[in-house]
């Protein structure tokens, strides 16, 4: 096949022990799906259910690259969360099935232009301008494993400059992992390459330039970046 302009080449994630690395298509996030964070978003888990928005692939920003403070905000915020990456697709995947799209996991950053974000919301617009940016999804090198071996429960933690900001355990997810996947496939057309961002705990806030920020999840490959 010969292209009329040269293709964009795929975004690309590293994988813990191997050579090879893996090709980001589409990234999936859930909002709200942890009722701690929630609450402090000003919602109710117990009658608004967890919903989905994305972001593009070239948002991705691998571990160890600085992150450049976006233009147009001055309220730019982390939010952890746990990343699943698809190795299949399928559309109505029963929940009992969805463990099998599964490539591997990694831990991830949904970075949000809180100001914009919050615009957003107050004028009905969609929400880009608050998740789209380059390096809005800084994600750590993928493991195909949980070197714990459980995926449903495992502590999740984000430091700035040593301190603590978000602590909790993906066992408080409101949709699991296989029931995630089971959704989006209803509502989308899954893909392999595709990337979920989970959803974030209690605790998101603002980062500034300099800030130095090291997330964790037990089991998989930590994640380092500085904000510059
Ligand atoms: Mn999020």
């Amino acid at each position: 096949m010969s292209f009329v302009i040269d293709p964009t080449p795929p975004v690309t994630i590293p994988v813990a022990g191997v050579e090879a690395v893996f090709p980001v298509n589409n990234i999936y996030c859930v909002g709200r799906n942890y009722a701690d964070h929630a609450i402090e978003m000003g919602g109710d888990p117990n009658r608004e259910a967890p919903f989905f928005f994305m972001k593009p692939a070239y948002a991705v920003s691998t571990n160890g690259v600085s992150l450049s403070y976006p233009s147009h905000s001055i309220d730019v915020h982390h939010e952890l969360e746990m990343v699943v990456a698809l190795a299949d697709g399928g559309i109505n995947v029963p929940v009992n099935e969805a463990m099998g799209l599964v490539y591997g996991y990694g831990i991830g950053v949904d970075m949000t232009r809180r100001d914009l974000q919050a615009e957003a919301k107050d004028k009905r617009r969609p929400w880009e301008a608050g998740k789209t940016f380059a390096q809005a999804a800084p994600c750590a090198d993928l493991s195909p494993v949980f070197e714990t071996g459980e995926i449903n429960s495992a502590e999740i933690q984000l430091t700035i400059n040593g301190e603590i900001r978000q602590q909790g355990n993906v066992n408080q997810m409101i949709w699991k992992v296989d029931e995630i996947i089971s959704r989006l496939s209803e509502m989308f057309l899954l893909q392999a390459g595709d990337l979920i961002f989970t959803g974030t705990p209690a605790g998101v806030g603002p980062v500034k330039k300099g800030d130095d920020v090291r997330a964790t999840l037990e089991g998989l490959p930590e994640l380092h970046f500085k904000v510059i």
